[in-house]
């Protein structure tokens, strides 16, 4: 499993969207043959690796970053994606002890980080607004992606599939 944290490139969104769109709409079928096509393959793989998400979710977290950055000219970061169990208890340690730096609610004992199937994302740039992250909410849900903007303790940054 790869790195718990993976910038999102741009250069890695552009190459990869082609074959994305290709896989939302027909399936993992269909993207095992558009990836014959050499460096998208490579692409992909090395961002599912990296990232540690399953398909269906890897390819979310990168439609979602392309139509911020189409949409709205916002450049994302993926903070943090596969989470291995004995890190996600060190968060939740961490939190419990006050050091609560980078984290914005309670790491939950049980999540889908553990499972590949969410991740978290930051906005490059200035403190972004309530409005930005609504309309990202708003984009990922549009996606079929979770927003944890609507938990109960709301958690912005994070989306989950
Ligand atoms: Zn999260």
């Amino acid at each position: 499993m790869g790195g718990e944290i993976l910038v999102l490139r741009n250069s890695v969104v552009n190459w990869t969207f082609r074959w994305l769109l290709q896989f939302v709409e027909n399936g993992k079928q269909e993207l095992a043959k558009s990836l014959s096509y050499p460096t998208s393959a490579a692409a992909w793989e090395s961002f599912k690796r990296d990232t540690g998400l399953l398909p269906e979710v890897a390819a979310r977290a990168l439609y979602l970053a392309w139509y911020a950055k189409q949409l709205g000219g916002v450049t994302l970061e993926l903070e943090s994606a596969y989470r291995s169990p004995a890190y996600q208890l060190e968060l939740q340690r961490r939190w419990d002890s006050g050091n609560r730096a980078g984290l914005i609610s309670r790491p939950a004992s049980s999540s889908k980080h553990t499972e590949g199937r969410a991740f978290d994302i930051g906005i490059v740039g200035p403190d972004p607004s309530k409005e930005l992250w609504e309309g990202l909410g708003r984009l990922g849900e549009a996606l079929g992606l979770r927003w944890g903007g609507r938990f109960p303790s709301p958690d912005p940054v994070h989306f989950d599939y």
